[in-house]
Parts: C-alpha cells; structure tokens; sequence
C-alpha cells in the first residue's frame, strides 16, 4: 500500500515526472572518471551537487567515492565559477596529488555559460597543473539526457584529453565497455584475454569499486586505465563500443578523429549478444577459446534444464536503454514476454530498438519515462517478474511481483560490484536469478498436494 494513490487509468502528462527512471549526468560522468587509473573526478558547481552525486555512488558500490567540487556560492552563480575552478585545480594537485583531474560541469554551472576548456587553458598556462598531470572535461548538464549519456560524455572526454596517434597502427582493440558495473567491464576484458585479443578497456572500474578490504584505506586503488592506454587508443586497429548510447558516441570519436574504425554492439547480455561479441573479436585476431565454449555449453545446459520454468513468463524492465534492449533480446531468445519497458534516458530509437529484439509491435515501450507510468502499465497487464534498481521495489512490493535488481542505483543489496551480466557467465547469473524468483514464488503459491522437492 505504499503507492496507493497510483491510479490504474493512465493519463498522458507533459510536464510532470513522477519518480524518473534515470539520474543526473554529472553521476555518469563522475563513474566514469573513476575508471581512470589516479584521477579525482571534479564537478564544477556547488557543494549541494557534487554531495549527492558521491553518495549515490557511494551506496551503489559500498565503496568511499571521493570527488572534488569547484563548491559555487551566491557569486559564483553571478560572476562565474573560473576562479573557484583555478583554485581547485592547484589545491587538488597539491593536497591529493592524482595524474588526472576530470572536471564535469552541472546545471548551474552550464546555465552560467561558464567555458571550462577556457578555464582548463588558463590552469595549464598559469601552471597550476604540474607537469605530467592532465585535467579532462565533459559537459554534463543534467536537464538533458541522463547518468548515461554523463557516462558517454566523460569517455569522449578522455578521447579528447589523451587520444594521441604515434603514426603506428597496431593489433590492439578498443574496448568501450559502456555503464556497467565494475563486475562486467572485469568480464569484458576476461573474455578478450581468453580469445588472445590484446585490449585497451576504458573506462575500467574493477578494482577501483570492487576491490578487496585490506585495513587500509587507498585514495587512488589500483584499477583503472592508465594514461600510458589512453594514449594509444589512437593507434589501435579498432575500437569496440559495447552499448549505442553509453559507448557509441566515444567509438565515433576515435573513428572520426584518429581513422580507428569502429564496430558498435549490443551489450553482450544473453548467449546471442556475446556471441556477436565474440564473433566481432574473432574478426579482429581472437580465437574461441576451450574455456569459453566451456562456459557457453553451461549456460546452454541450464537453458535446456529449465525452459518450462521460464517459457511465456511475463516481464516488464525499467533501467538503462542498452541493459534493457540486450535484456530484451535475452529474454524474448528464452521464450519470456517482455510486456513492458520504460527508461528514464532520451532516444526515440529506444522504441524501435526494443521492438525490433522483442520481434514485435506489441510491447509498451517508453523513453524518457518514469516508475509512476510502469506502475500504472503493471496495473493494467500484470506480470510475473520485474527487472529495475532499487526504487522499483515499492512497486513491486504493493502489487507483490518478485524484482530482481539490475542497474543504476542499487542501494539495498551487494552482488552487482563482484558478479557480471554480460557474456557466458553473466547469463548464467541472470538465468540462476530467474529461476530463484520464479521457483520461489511457485513453492510460496503451490498448495500442499503440488509442493514438489524436485523442480
Ligand atoms: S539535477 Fe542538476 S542541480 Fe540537481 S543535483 Fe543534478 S546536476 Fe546538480
């Protein structure tokens, strides 16, 4: 009864967002430049900002995520933040000494007009970024677009700011992994390790957000990609970007800018993203590894095991446009309905993506879109499962359907820093989270005569 108030007749709004399935930019941004070996993620604004933005991803991962802030004040907003970006810029290098500072703006920030490359100009000419250090920027005003293309922006960024041909090509592939979690981009550069494919994978957050207790606190922990990678992502031979929205705009880029050609694909969710995967790193010098047919064959065999469970089971998904378009296509490829999906990020294309995996027009399907209307979808066409982060659970809740968690935020469970989604092993994980909702639920409902010790 925590959402009473929603009504099952649906009302076309305009101006009104109700719980939105999607959050600011700057997060986006700020989750990338993690990604980089020693860099402080900077977010030019006010302290109101930069606060929120770390402690959502501070709960995310359970992990202290640090962060400065050009901390804007009543003048600020009048005059401009330069001088508060200048004095940043020296304290941080000074005090915290990272090899890069990552400067994304804010709506208050960009609503001044304020020019951060301007400023960034100015730090390095007055030397306030000692030598050898860097500070990249990315635009990221959070009343357009959402927490993922904050994620794109920042990559293109880094492109921008180190991206430096030698005048020699060589074998190695680009690998943007997209918004995933540290788990996945740590899958990602497995699979391309096993096929023998020498990789640059950026942004890499595993064991920066994943990483282990050790008593000791480390500002700066030992993932992440290093300056020396950056660099050369505009000698290698191709560049892979996993995700349209999150990764395609950087994989153009490198392609636009450098002459690396680009192939941009699905998340690898699902036996047949990863094997588009796999066959696009094939294309470029890897090989099939045993272990990876191994873990292909497993995956396989639990699909076989278990299909009756799964098979025209209804499921609606809130979340991040590529999650939920590989998701799609994973769960319309096990035989499940997808009914519903919704996502808080802008992109017309979403609907014909979606439709076009789900193999029909007959699925509701909304960008820039919010909890408040799936709820009222659910309402009217229930369903047997729901796919969203945290906040779907008070949906789920009132009308009792098992949720399991996938993407951004999850603040009320562990498993998603150290577990993947993607490729073999990821399915496998999504296949044991099915079934475990599903055959819970069966043995919560059986009456007594069907409640079976074998399923
Ligand atoms: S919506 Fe804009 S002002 Fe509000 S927290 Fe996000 S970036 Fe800051």
């Amino acid at each position: 009864m925590l959402l009473r108030h929603t009504p099952e007749k649906i009302a076309e709004r305009q101006a009104l967002v109700v719980q939105p399935a999607k959050t600011c930019q700057p997060i986006g941004a700020m989750y990338a430049a993690l990604g980089i070996h020693r860099c402080l993620p900077h977010s030019h604004g006010s302290q109101g900002c930069c606060a929120y933005h770390r402690s959502a991803l501070t709960r995310h991962y359970k992990e202290p995520v640090m962060a400065g802030t050009s901390s804007f004040t009543e003048g600020s907003a009048v005059f401009g933040g330069q001088a508060n970006l200048l004095e940043a810029i020296q304290n941080i290098f000074t005090v915290y000494d990272p090899d890069v500072i990552a400067v994304h703006t804010t709506c208050l920030s960009e609503t001044i007009g304020d020019d951060v490359n301007q400023i960034i100009i100015k730090a390095y000419e007055e030397k306030k970024i000692p030598p050898g250090k860097f500070v990249i920027k990315a635009s990221t005003p959070s009343y357009v677009g959402s927490h993922v293309t904050g994620f794109a922006n920042m990559v293109k960024g880094m492109i921008d700011g180190f991206a430096k041909p030698s005048g020699t090509k060589n074998k190695t592939v680009n690998l943007i992994p997209g918004y995933v979690e540290p788990s996945d981009m740590a899958e990602i550069k497995r699979i391309a390790t096993l096929m023998g494919v020498r990789s640059i994978v950026f942004p890499d957050t595993s064991a920066v957000l994943n990483g282990p207790q050790t008593g000791h606190y480390e500002m700066y922990p030992s993932g992440g990609t290093t300056i020396p990678e950056l660099i050369q992502t505009a000698d290698s031979q191709v560049t892979v970007g996993l995700g349209p929205i999150a990764s395609g705009p950087g994989a153009k880029l490198l392609d636009t800018r450098f002459k690396v050609p680009c192939e941009i694909l699905q998340l690898p969710i699902g036996i047949r993203a990863t094997d588009e995967f796999v066959a696009t790193l094939r294309k470029y010098g890897g090989n099939v590894s045993e272990e990876l047919m191994f873990e292909r064959g497993q995956a396989i065999d639990i699909i076989t095991d278990m299909q009756q469970y799964l098979f025209g089971k209804k499921v609606a998904l809130v979340g991040d446009p590529d999650h939920l378009v590989a998701l799609t296509g994973f769960l319309t490829d096990l035989g499940m309905l997808v009914r519903h999906v919704i996502t808080g990020t802008p992109g017309k294309k979403f609907i014909k993506r979606i439709k076009d995996v789900a193999q029909t027009d007959d699925v509701n399907v909304r960008e820039l879109s919010d909890y408040f209307y799936m709820h009222q979808l659910i309402k009217n066409e229930p369903v047997d499962l729901v796919f969203g982060n945290t906040y779907a659970k008070y949906m789920c809740r009132d009308e009792d359907i098992p949720l399991i968690r996938m993407g951004f935020p999850i603040y009320d469970r562990v498993g998603h820093q150290y577990f993947p989604v993607v490729g073999y092993k990821g399915a496998m994980r999504l296949l044991e989270k099915m079934l475990s909702v599903i055959l819970d639920r069966q043995d919560r409902d059986a009456p007594e005569e069907k409640f079976e010790l074998v399923m």
